[in-house]
């Protein structure tokens, strides 16, 4: 691979299309201050990709298009050419064509054989050449000597560039880079991953219920078949027991108006008979009688004292008589004796007449009725007895004289007694009327009330049967409103079941064949009824679509964690990796850049020793309590010959010059890169040295191309071929190929 050509149009001072032919292994480019030799530089750099504006000279795009007297340019555009035969640049063509251009408005486009790539497509075709837009094989006019002023971890990446390992380190950084995004996106995923973590348990907990809920709705839907069909039943039982309570009903009614219309005869009859009225004669008649009764009696005890009277009137009379008529006591005593039985006999039948005595009694009296003289003798002495004590009471308690009697006393008495008797008579008369006046009341009473007394026991036996009839309406209203409650009952559980089912509730309903005789089916079905309602299962069918969303999405979070591990793991091995390469490359190309240091030093010194080597620089700490970590630089030493001067910082210019020019082309030495473009390098190299520097070049040169931007003369006999830059008045760079001799006194 080599450079063939470089095409400038309108990048910085070069207006027009300008090109550079890299024909030989040393190009010089030459020509007096400020005509364009470091724009070309910078063209190499542009074109290579150089993203600093900065190390181009410019602060934006538009800085690197031509403006000036010659016009103004719209882009600028520089063209590489390489020779790719040995296909050192990783790509299928034996030419390649690398174009930049920058617009005003400093967009930028970048090409590989015409087709248009991005800026990094460039970087990594180049770095597999071991070249760069920066880099030690460029470099820019003063910066000969940056080498030596950069800290020793800048050095040693250049160095490690230099070493060709910015492929690996680019890839490195790439691994890093990835790295770092993947455990970005892991940290992101596993925070999506807790986030959602939460959530997930949650609805798996609620699909769970909602599974539960699900089998015992199952359990419910059965029941409920179970239950329903049997609705139909206990309707027609309903129905029947309606009918029967409005017949039993209608009963009653009938048996009711019967009542009325039985109390309505019952009054009529009553009202036809004058019951009343008769009830009331009866009364009096009643009362009359009593009136007659009494004083007949009163009448009777009147007829009795003059009975008694008479009496005693007619026994003085007998006395009298018998005092008259008798000589002896003897026979006065028989007299008397046989007055004495005589009136106890009127007496005692007086007393027999009277209704109080029974008459077994009156019969056992009427035998001891018997006259005197057919008493026996102990009878009559007990007689005879009596008449003496009388005889004796009479005489002996005043003097014996002769009894009186009144016969006008006894007629008077005796017509009392007739008229009493007389009366007596008309009473008892009365008395009879009275008595039947009362049984022909009564009689018509009790007939009466013998067909009060009919209807009356009809009234009650329908009365009975009507009571009996509510009996039985009660019991049927009780059953009906039992057979009400399991409906309702029914109804509660359908209007349950349809928000539970909706249409489906209908099929519940369908007579099975199931012989279910369980009765807890209503208590099992509100038990599962309290389950659902208070398990507080959603019934949402979003919950189940987002649980299975999220546990798909959890899922591929799960993967992409784990392919994400998987991939921080594998990079991390590729980093240790690319790490231990370029470790171990680094530091077997340092020890040899060290050696061919050595050499270059002495050589360009006449002696002394430079020496690179690696030095731990320790990192910052966030606290003192950290500890203390390092990373590796490089650090130069050098010793002149014959001075003791040992530090970097007390060099000269030019001995600054030198050991910078050792170092870099010790690194190329050690891993040649296809050209090296050195600005002004040798500015400040003294005679001596400028040929040193001279041989060291063409030793380069076998290895490298190189394109040396140089007012020594030195330097530019090196060169095989010789470019000569100027400016016209117009401020536009041009370019010519020019002989040594032009050269020299063009860049003068
Ligand atoms: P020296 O020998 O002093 O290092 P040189 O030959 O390297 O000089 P350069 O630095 O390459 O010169 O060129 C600088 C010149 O380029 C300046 O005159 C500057 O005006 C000119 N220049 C830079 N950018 C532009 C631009 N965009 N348009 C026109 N001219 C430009």
């Amino acid at each position: 691979m080599y450079l063939k050509e470089l095409e400038i149009n309108g990048f910085k001072s070069f207006a027009k299309k300008s090109n550079l032919s890299f024909t030989t292994a040393i190009s010089g480019i030459v020509g007096p201050n400020g005509s364009g030799k470091s724009n070309v530089a910078e063209a190499f750099r542009f074109v290579l990709g150089e993203q600093s504006l900065k190390n181009m000279r410019g602060k934006k795009g538009e800085d690197l298009i031509f403006t000036g007297a010659a016009g103004r340019e719209n882009r600028g555009a520089v063209k590489v050419v390489f020779d790719n035969k040995d296909r050192k640049l990783n790509i299928d063509y034996s030419e390649v064509i690398i174009e930049r251009v920058v617009s005003r408005d400093g967009t930028n486009e970048y090409m590989i054989n015409g087709s248009k790539v991005r800026a990094k497509d460039i970087t990594e075709l180049l770095s597999g050449a071991n070249i760069g837009a920066s880099g030690h094989h460029i470099i820019s006019q003063g910066e000969a000597d940056k080498i030596l002023s950069i800290n020793p971890k800048d050095r040693k990446n250049v160095i490690e560039e230099a070493l060709g390992l910015k492929v690996f380190t680019i890839k490195k950084y790439e691994a890093e880079r990835k790295l770092k995004r993947t455990n970005e996106h892991l940290a992101e995923v596993r925070i999506e991953q807790k986030t959602t973590a939460p959530r997930i348990k949650y609805l798996k907990r609620e699909v769970e219920k909602m599974e539960k809920a699900r089998l015992m709705k199952d359990e419910l839907r059965d029941l409920y078949k179970m239950y329903f069909p049997k609705k139909r039943t206990h309707v027609e039982q309903n129905e029947q027991k309606q009918k029967e309570i409005q017949l039993l009903q209608q009963q009653i009614d009938a048996i009711g108006q019967q009542v009325a219309g039985l109390q309505t005869e019952l009054s009529s009859v009553t009202e036809a008979s004058g019951v009343e009225q008769k009830t009331q004669d009866l009364v009096v008649v009643e009362k009359q009688l009593q009136e007659v009764k009494t004083k007949k009696a009163s009448l009777e005890r009147e007829i009795g004292k003059a009975d008694a009277r008479i009496e005693i009137a007619l026994e003085n009379k007998q006395r009298y008589e018998v005092y008259l008529n008798s000589q002896n006591d003897g026979e006065v005593i028989e007299k008397i004796s046989a007055v004495l039985h005589d009136i106890w006999i009127r007496w005692a039948k007086k007393i027999l007449s009277s209704e109080q005595i029974s008459q077994e009694r009156k019969d056992r009296w009427e035998k001891q009725f018997v006259s005197y003289g057919q008493l026996t003798e102990d009878q009559k002495e007990e007689d005879r007895v009596l008449a003496r004590e009388v005889e004796k009471a009479i005489s002996g308690t005043e003097q014996v004289s002769a009894p009186t009697f009144d016969p006008e006393q006894l007629v008077a008495l005796e017509t009392e007694r007739n008229r009493l008797n007389e009366e007596i008579k008309q009473l008892s008369t009365k008395e009879a009327e009275l008595e039947n006046k009362r049984d022909e009341l009564d009689d018509i009473r009790d007939s009466s009330e013998t067909v009060g007394q009919k209807v009356q026991i009809e009234i009650l036996t329908l009365e009975k049967k009507k009571s009996e009839l509510l009996g039985s309406l009660n019991t049927a209203k009780l059953q009906g409103q039992q057979i009400s409650q399991t409906l309702h009952a029914f109804d509660t559980q359908e209007a349950a079941a349809r928000a539970l089912f909706g249409e489906e509730t209908n099929t519940f309903f369908v007579a099975n064949d199931s012989n279910n005789s369980d009765l807890n089916v209503l208590e099992k079905i509100m038990r599962l009824r309290v389950l659902l309602e208070n398990g507080g299962v959603s019934t949402s069918t979003d919950v189940m679509e987002e649980y299975k969303k999220l546990t798909e999405h959890k899922e591929f979070i799960d993967t992409e964690i784990a392919d994400l591990e998987k991939t921080a793991e594998s990079l991390l091995a590729l980093i240790a990796d690319l790490s231990e390469q370029i470790d171990v490359r680094f530091r077997k190309g340092l020890e040899t850049i060290n050696k061919e240091f050595a050499t270059f030093f002495s050589t360009l010194f006449s002696g002394g020793k430079g020496e690179v080597f690696l030095v731990d620089i320790p990192l910052k700490r966030e606290s003192e309590d950290d500890p203390q970590e390092y990373e590796l630089g490089v650090d130069i030493s050098v010793a002149l010959p014959n001075k003791k001067v040992r530090g970097l910082s007390m060099l000269s210019g030019g001995e600054r010059s030198l050991t910078s020019i050792a170092l870099l082309f010790a690194m190329s030495a050690v891993t040649p890169p296809p050209f090296i473009i050195l600005d002004e390098t040798d500015a400040a190299l003294d005679e001596a040295n400028s040929k040193r520097y001279g041989d060291m070049i063409e030793l380069l040169a076998k290895e490298s191309q190189l394109i040396l931007i140089t007012h020594n003369r030195e330097t530019m006999s090196r060169a095989g071929i010789l470019y000569g830059v100027t400016m016209g008045g117009d401020g536009a760079s041009r370019l010519l190929s020019v002989s040594l001799e032009e050269a020299e006194s063009v860049a003068k």
